[in-house]
């Protein structure tokens, strides 16, 4: 069940990736809307928007940003605006798919990338099938949207991807992440050299024998989108 909480809860585990749960009590009404098998698949959109913005409001925290004076109707005022290059935000295909809007609601200057990734269900690799991404990622700061982290395979692979290009800062949203998935991301990143941010809603008990969140919520794709 997700823990009652009051505020985010920062965690390193291991070198690369620092862990936030986001503990807020609609982060965790919404959750548990969403892991209810009644819930219908538009309920099911609709609050999964709901939620990653939530979890994008913590997620954004160490978005850059550079001084930026404006002319109230009274006198000039110094604040700040987003930094250039902007964002980039990247759902992993398909059910990343659906937290996308929910992202986009809270910086809709962002750009968005695509990268798609199908995980084989008998050995539980992960593989690309499509990717729609910049060259050079040079100096940019990207937003990895991927709603279940079960065995990390495939959040792994997206980051590697990204750094590979020049990324020189990643944060992964996910709805839920199984203790297991984290470990390993955390395994297969530990030799990363830029900051690795993981912000979910909840962390679960553990993985199935097939690689499902345990309670977790199901298939998020199914779910969103219906199976196809
Ligand atoms: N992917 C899902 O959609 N659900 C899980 O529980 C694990 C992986």
């Amino acid at each position: 069940m997700p823990t009652p909480l009051s505020r985010s809860r920062p965690a390193r585990y291991g070198q690369g990736v620092e862990l936030r749960t986001v503990d807020h009590p609609l982060v965790a009404h919404k959750l548990t809307l969403l892991r209810d098998e009644s819930t219908d698949s538009p309920t099911f959109r609709r609050l999964t928007e709901e939620l990653v913005t939530l979890l994008a409001y913590e997620a954004t925290r160490e978005v850059r940003v550079v001084e930026h004076t404006v002319q109230t109707p009274l006198q000039r005022a110094v604040g700040v605006k987003l930094a250039a290059p902007r964002p980039l935000v990247v759902p992993i295909l398909r059910a990343g798919l659906g937290m996308l809007e929910g992202m986009t609601r809270l910086i809709p200057t962002a750009e968005v990338g695509f990268v798609g990734m199908v995980r084989n269900e008998t050995t539980l690799i992960a593989t690309t099938y499509a990717e729609r991404l910049p060259e050079d990622l040079t100096g940019r700061q990207c937003y990895l949207l991927d709603p279940m982290l079960a065995t990390g395979g495939t959040l792994a692979a997206a980051v590697q991807f990204l750094v590979k290009r020049g990324a020189d800062h990643i944060t992964c949203i996910c709805l839920l992440a199984a203790p297991e998935g984290i470990a390993r991301l955390t395994e297969l990143l530990d030799d990363l050299h830029v900051p690795c941010t993981l912000v979910v809603a909840g962390v679960d008990e553990k993985l199935n024998d097939v690689g499902y969140i345990i309670p977790g919520l199901g298939d998020a794709g199914d779910r969103l989108y219906g199976v196809v």
